[in-house]
């Protein structure tokens, strides 16, 4: 197996190195992930300024380099740079908190695992859900496993699973969700600069989601590890109808 992994929280992060060290040994390692951390950039790509890579962990069967791009950077620098042959998967994560419902559109994990499925790699993402002492240990097993079948049995073009791990110590298995839907509860912030001028932060309570049955939230919120497939057509195909009888 030869895997390509990625992530938006750092190459530092402790999920990142959960990633690494069940990939580490069962397959080829092409291990590329951000400097800083990049969370919530989506699917933000460079081409104002230039991108580096910093060579970190030289080993036979894993490499390891810290780029100061984005999660679609890195894959980007993997797929078409670093790897002479392509990767048979592209594992991003294992994220510090869940992605779920529309927090999949803002996710850097999320846009990893895109940017894999765009080039036609089968592609995942993983997150474990927010807690105050994470452990990513089973996470990081159920990364390898899924990647495993995934590599079986093919992803089609496009198509990528969103997986979500909760963080309590007993799992009840998983569940095959949809995307949920998630309530933001934002606010902008202002104040003044030591220079006089206003800037802002994006900020108010941290998003919530209705854990409808099916959905991802549901799944997380009994204890299972949701995994959702998502489509990179964001085409809302039920409504070309409707829209198509409008008086335009
Ligand atoms: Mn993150």
């Amino acid at each position: 197996m030869r895997v390509l992994l990625t992530n938006d929280d750092g190459v530092r992060a402790p999920g990142f190195v959960a990633l690494l060290e069940a990939f580490r040994g069962q397959a080829e390692v092409m291990a590329v992930a951000p400097q800083e951390e990049q969370s919530a950039v989506a699917r933000s790509i460079t081409f104002r300024r230039p991108l580096r890579l910093e060579h970190q962990l030289d080993e036979p069967d894993c490499q390891v380099y810290a780029a100061t791009g984005t999660p679609t950077d890195c894959v980007l620098l993997g797929l078409c740079h670093l790897m002479k042959d392509k990767p048979d998967v592209v594992v991003s994560g294992i994220n510090r908190g869940a992605n779920l419902g529309d927090d999949v559109l803002y996710s850097g994990t999320v846009a990893g695992a895109m940017e894999g499925s765009i080039n036609g790699i089968p592609s995942l993402a993983v997150s474990l859900e927010r807690s105050p002492h994470p452990d990513y240990s089973h996470a990081a097993r159920f990364a390898l496993e899924l990647s495993k079948e995934v590599i079986r049995r093919g992803l089609p073009p496009k198509i990528l699973l969103n997986v979500n791990v909760p963080a309590r110590p007993e799992i009840l298995g998983h569940k095959i969700t949809r995307q949920g839907h998630t309530q933001y509860a934002q606010e902008i912030l202002s104040r003044v600069d030591p220079r006089g001028q206003e800037y802002f932060w994006v900020t108010g309570a941290l998003p919530t989601g209705e854990p409808e049955e099916g959905t991802d939230f549901a799944a997380l919120a009994h204890g299972y590890v949701s995994i959702s497939p998502l489509s990179m057509d964001l085409t809302a195909g039920a409504w070309i109808g409707e829209l198509s009888t409008w008086e335009i």
